[in-house]
This record gives structure tokens, C-alpha cells and sequence, in this order.
């Protein structure tokens, strides 16, 4: 065999601007475990590492698809009976323009499948900042440069409506909501969704409402659903099985595509022709989606009352350790505090793993307002293991900063 010199193989140039901070933090956490020591996850949002687990119901259902060997390919669109459990679904949620539904293998593969079916090289889509960096990994995979708009920590993180104005461009063709929020936890007024819709009617926008977490809203307001308050703009709802029925691991999302139906109708086409490329989403779990939309909902109370518990410990807490501030989180089960401290908040984050054995992200990994440094808390971990937590970081912005 002659010797040939070895030739990496590079991987494509627009994956440089591909960050996905939750998961990479994985590498410094490494280190420790090697070291021999436990790390705390307070960095995935995975209720089912804690104390939380799927419905039995649900189990029951998947269980059965698979005995009764529904395990072969489903529907390119999902399975009828999903189909008409997630139309109820829309119905309930207020949305009386659906157009039409479909089964993704988690909401992810929905995002992905929409950004894909919609944006042209050179157009562009307006996502949060701070943003879940779903979005922005997927417009870097599509080579569309991101626009961020702000949301406004002295306003409850909601979206600020006067620098979405000023981002809007004639490439412009969308804006995604997300709402609760990840990573701010904050949850959409009225107001803010009647104002979007009224830019997205003047721009001509797709709205991506992405309301995965839904039914865990933790304070005495209503989860309005932009598509039932904005019933003529196109709007692909996002929702699924991962948050509000603690099913992360069996990818089963959804869209809900609605609005003005001519209005719509050509881009629907081109969703539904690149959900038929990819075949179908995961077959035998969504035979769980009609008893998750339908059946007992038993779980709920006792996820929020478990989760406003959390919510209130690391809000409190977080308020009374010097340099941190939080905005107290009103859906979803993450919380940002402010972080005033003169180095940036990805060496406080590594620090913390490193030196503490928590890990939680920096808020640069989601994008912030310059100047400003924050982190995410997922506070699903009972009330024991977070105070552990917090105390953790009260001791090391005393160590380091105070
Ligand atoms: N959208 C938001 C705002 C999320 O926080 C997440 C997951 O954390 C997703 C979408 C992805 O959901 P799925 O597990 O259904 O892919």
C-alpha cells in the first residue's frame, strides 16, 4: 500500500457559527467527573432526571403500539388519531383558522422543517434574544444570518416591540415568539401578542409561535395563544409531548399551521413536502398523544405546584445573594438572573463547574443585551438540591467577587 499523507476532511464552513451552549458545557463538566466528583445538571431541561415521570397512561399507550407492532413506518403527516387529538388541542388553545396539523420527531424537527420550508438565502427571520439556540443553529445550518430582537429585563422580559421595528427589513420573512419563555421564563401579554400581530399583518410575516411549554404557566395569568389572538396572520403553532407531559425522550412534537387559508396554502405545501422527504416521526410514541391531549391531566397540578416551589426558592434566593438579581419567571421552569460581576459570565459559569460542581449556562450562550451578563437556572431539582445549589453560588460570588 503506498503512504499517502492523511488529509483531514474539514467539516462545511457555515457550522462555525453553530453554538449550542447547553450542551457543550458537557466538556468542562467532563473534566470533573473524572476527577470523581457528581456534577449537578442544572443545565438541561429534563424533567425526568428529577422527580418527575411520564404519565403511566401514556407508557401504557406506547407500550401497546409496540406489542400490537406498530412499529413500522407511521403517516408522513402523523397518525389520523394524533392528527385530530392535536386539532381538539388547537381548538382548545382558542385557534379557530387551523389550517392544518403534523407530527415532528420532537417540536425541534418542527422548527427545523418550517425555518427550511420558508427562508430563501439572503432573507431573513427575527428571533429572541436572549434566544433557545435552536433557531439560530438552524439558520447558521441554512447560512441566514440571525436578527436578533431584545426582550426587555426591566419590562418582564417581554419582547421589546420598538427594536423589532427597527429590525424589520424588506428580506424580513417571519418572527419567531417563544412564549413562556426559554430561557427567561417570562410569559406574553395581550398587548405584546395583539402588537406583533399587527406588525406581522403590515410585513407581511410568518409568526413561529413556539408554546412548548404551554400548560406550565406558574402565576394567576392565562397562556394566551397567538394564533387565537391573531386568527388571519400565518402562524405555525409549536407544541409537543416533551415539556407539558414529561415525554423529552420519545421526540414528539407538532405544528399547527394557521391563518388566512390562501394566504397560507403555499407555504403549507412545502412544510408537507419535505415532511413526506423525511418519512415520518417516531411511530410507536404517537399513539401517546391522543390520551396526553385527551386523557386524565392529573399530572399537571402537581408539576406547577412543584415547579411555582422552585420557582419562588431560586427566585428569593437569587434576589438575596449580592451581584445576582432575578426577574422572577411566571412559565416553563428556567429563571435568568443578572449577574454584575467584572468578568464575563462564562468564566463564572466554568468556575462554578470547576470549582463548585454545579453547572448552569451563561446567559452569553442564548445572547444578550451587550454589557449585560446573566445565566440560566433550570430549576427542576427539588427544593434539598437547589438551596445545595444556590448556596454554591452564594459561596463563590463571595469567594470571587464580593
Ligand atoms: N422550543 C423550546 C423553547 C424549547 O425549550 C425546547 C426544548 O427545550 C424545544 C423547542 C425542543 O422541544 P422538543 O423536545 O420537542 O424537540
Amino acid at each position: 500500500m503506498p503512504v499517502t499523507q492523511t488529509r483531514e476532511i474539514l467539516g462545511a464552513s457555515r457550522l462555525d457559527n453553530v453554538r449550542y451552549a447547553i450542551r457543550d458545557l458537557a466538556c468542562v463538566a467532563d473534566e470533573v467527573i473524572k476527577q470523581g466528583h457528581k456534577v449537578l445538571p442544572l443545565n438541561v431541561g429534563d424533567p425526568n432526571i428529577f422527580d418527575f415521570a411520564t404519565p403511566a397512561h401514556l407508557v401504557e399507550a406506547v407500550y401497546k403500539a409496540m406489542r400490537e407492532n406498530k412499529n413500522g413506518y407511521a403517516p408522513s403527516q402523523g397518525l389520523p388519531r394524533a392528527l385530530d387529538a392535536i386539532r381538539g388541542e388547537a381548538a382548545r388553545k382558542g385557534i379557530t383558522t387551523v389550517q392544518d396539523v403534523f407530527v415532528t420527531t420532537g417540536a425541534s424537527e418542527a422548527v427545523d422543517v418550517c425555518l427550511t420550508a420558508l427562508l430563501n438565502p439572503g432573507e431573513g427571520l427575527l428571533t429572541p434574544c436572549p434566544d433557545y439556540p435552536l433557531y439560530s443553529a438552524v439558520l447558521a445550518k441554512m447560512g441566514i444570518a440571525l436578527n436578533p430582537y431584545y426582550l426587555d429585563e426591566g419590562n418582564a422580559w417581554q419582547p421589546e416591540l420598538a427594536d423589532i421595528k427597527k429590525k424589520i427589513t424588506p428580506h424580513t420573512r417571519g418572527i419567531v415568539l417563544i412564549n413562556p419563555n426559554n430561557p427567561t421564563g417570562s410569559v406574553c401579554t395581550r398587548k405584546m401578542l395583539e402588537d406583533v400581530a399587527e406588525l406581522a399583518r403590515r410585513h407581511n410575516l410568518v409568526v413561529f409561535a413556539d408554546e412548548i411549554y404551554d400548560k406550565l404557566i406558574l402565576d394567576d395569568v392565562a397562556h394566551l395563544s397567538f394564533a387565537a389572538v391573531a386568527p388571519d396572520v400565518p402562524t405555525v403553532t409549536f407544541g409537543g409531548l416533551s415539556k407539558n407531559y414529561l415525554a423529552p425522550g420519545w421526540r414528539i412534537g407538532w405544528g399547527i399551521v394557521s391563518g388566512d387559508a390562501a394566504a397560507i396554502k403555499p407555504y403549507n405545501q412545502g412544510i408537507q413536502k419535505l415532511l413526506r422527504a423525511r418519512l415520518c416521526a417516531n411511530h410507536p410514541e404517537q399513539y401517546a398523544i391522543q390520551p396526553a391531549l385527551e386523557g386524565p391531566q392529573d399530572h399537571l397540578p402537581i408539576v406547577r405546584q412543584k415547579l411555582r416551589s422552585r420557582r419562588d426558592l431560586t427566585v428569593n434566593t437569587c434576589n438575596s445573594i449580592p451581584r445576582i438579581s432575578c426577574v422572577s419567571p411566571r412559565g416553563a421552569f428556567y429563571a435568568f438572573p443578572r449577574l454584575d460581576i467584572p468578568d464575563g459570565d462564562e468564566v463564572f459559569v466554568k468556575e462554578l463547574i470547576l470549582k463548585k460542581h454545579v453547572m448552569v449556562v451563561h446567559g452569553s450562550g442564548f445572547g444578550q443585551k451587550p454589557g449585560s451578563k446573566h445565566f440560566r437556572i433550570v430549576f427542576l431539582p427539588d427544593e434539598n438540591t437547589l438551596a445545595k445549589a444556590y448556596a454554591a453560588i452564594a459561596e463563590l460570588m463571595k469567594e470571587r467577587y464580593v
